[in-house]
């Protein structure tokens, strides 16, 4: 099933309607199936949620290549062009590249620190050779490459004269492209329309539980579960309203869920409040502030409306549910994922569960031998004889003016063919 398949000559689109479904369906065109998404049904009434069948196996190309796709659009609509820069550990990186690739009026600067990614993440962003992507290999940790970028992004002159953006998980774009996961899922799965269907989300950044949220605010009738990994941060503001950082990130299996500070929280307490601009903020000074906030009584109690239940999934449990789903059937979980199943098996419900699986075990090739399970590929094997493309910075040099001098030098190639 494709996202959009109607055309305008059938049902009476609007010239918008059908430019949208025309960007949407051209941006998934590269996905490694034809439906994009997939849902496997496991024994014991577990509906595994296949959201990463696009190029970098993780659920967040399916908004990225259609945000890649909008931001073209427009862009080539009004003859303008931007420069996206973004530093990252993990797979936003990679869908981003994959998202605009070979896009004319889009150039990107990722920042990747060296020897942090896993070596899959790391090949996927390197061995993209297009003009327009520009990868560097930094020698530090991601708190250090945000520094260069954070410079770059607080000099209001380069900005506007550049155009630059970034589109990290709490760019509306992608959350807006995220709250079809859930109307899709939803649709797959209930027994008829309007019967409940419960979603278990794996949760980092919030970006697509927030998406959920949405989805259930516009009236799907959807029950909302947030998994997380030992950075439970998310999980403590649900259960009791206690929104405060740990001390520093803790390494786990599921690592694309290793994160400190959750941004989209802002975005689900704004949504708590009706849309409170001036709360909102309040909120959120006192959580930059001080670290932590305690949210309000009665938006957390809103907020438990839409996010149901969560769960804090340590490493053991995770490279259990593994073991347990493949002895089962036979089929392999990514780390994430596997939280996600895991709550299945410690709440019990009849209820009808869908799984969002965030990625594919391929990209995780350490917690799939954790779990004993042999490798498996995903025909991501390819990526070890392809050419790669990056360059470097150095520890002691000028981060900032490298990165200065490389977006100066963008702007000057595009206006020379211009
Ligand atoms: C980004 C990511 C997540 C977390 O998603 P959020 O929208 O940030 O909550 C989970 N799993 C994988 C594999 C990811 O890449």
């Amino acid at each position: 099933m494709k996202y959009c398949s109607t055309r305008g000559q059938e049902k009476n689109l609007t010239f918008e309607e059908v430019l949208f479904s025309d960007i949407i369906i051209s941006s998934l065109k590269r996905f490694r199936i034809p439906e994009v998404v997939r849902i496997e049904k496991l024994k014991g009434g577990i509906n595994i949620i296949e959201l990463f069948h696009g190029t970098t196996l993780a659920f967040k190309d399916l908004a990225l290549s259609v945000v890649g796709g909008l931001i073209d659009h427009y862009l080539s609509q009004r003859n303008k062009h931007i420069i996206i820069l973004i530093g990252t550990s993990g797979d936003t990186g990679s869908a981003a590249i994959e998202g605009v690739r070979g896009r004319k009026g889009i150039d990107i600067v990722v920042l990747l620190p060296d020897g942090r990614c896993s070596m899959i993440q790391e090949l996927q962003m390197t061995t993209v050779t297009e003009d327009n992507v520009h990868v560097y290999k930094v020698e530090g940790t991601s708190d250090d490459l945000d520094e260069p970028i954070k410079q770059c992004f607080g000099d209001q002159k380069l900005v506007s004269k550049h155009n630059l953006i970034s589109i990290n998980s709490i760019n509306w774009g992608r959350i807006m492209v995220q709250v079809a996961h859930f109307f899709f899922s939803y649709y797959q799965l209930c027994s008829n329309v309007g019967a409940p269907v419960e979603i278990v989300v794996p949760t980092g950044a919030a970006g697509n539980i927030t998406a959920g949220c949405i989805a259930k605010k516009m009236g799907l009738p959807i029950t909302l579960v947030a998994t997380v990994n030992k950075n439970d941060i998310i999980s403590r503001a649900i259960d009791k309203g206690d929104f405060s950082l740990n001390s520093s990130v803790t390494q786990t299996l599921a690592s694309a869920m290793d994160i400190q500070n959750p941004y989209n929280v802002e975005r689900l307490i704004y949504l708590c409040c009706d849309g409170d601009v001036e709360r909102t903020r309040q909120i959120m000074d006192e959580f930059e502030s001080k670290d932590k906030v305690s949210i309000p009584d009665d938006i957390l109690h809103t907020l438990q409306e839409l996010i149901a239940d969560s769960m804090v999934v340590s490493d053991t449990a995770i490279t259990t549910t593994m073991k347990t789903v493949y002895a089962e059937n036979k089929y392999v979980l990514c780390p994430h994922t596997a939280t996600a199943v895991y709550y299945h098996h410690q709440r019990n419900s009849d209820a009808i569960r869908g799984f969002i699986a965030t990625a594919s075990p391929a990209k995780f090739p350490e917690a799939v031998a954790k779990a004993d399970i042999s490798p498996i590929t995903d025909g991501v094997e390819h990526l070890q004889d392809l050419p790669t493309k990056f360059l470097w910075m150095r520890k002691g040099e000028d981060w900032h003016s490298i990165l200065c001098a490389k977006i100066e030098n963008i702007t000057k190639n595009k206006d020379r063919k211009v």
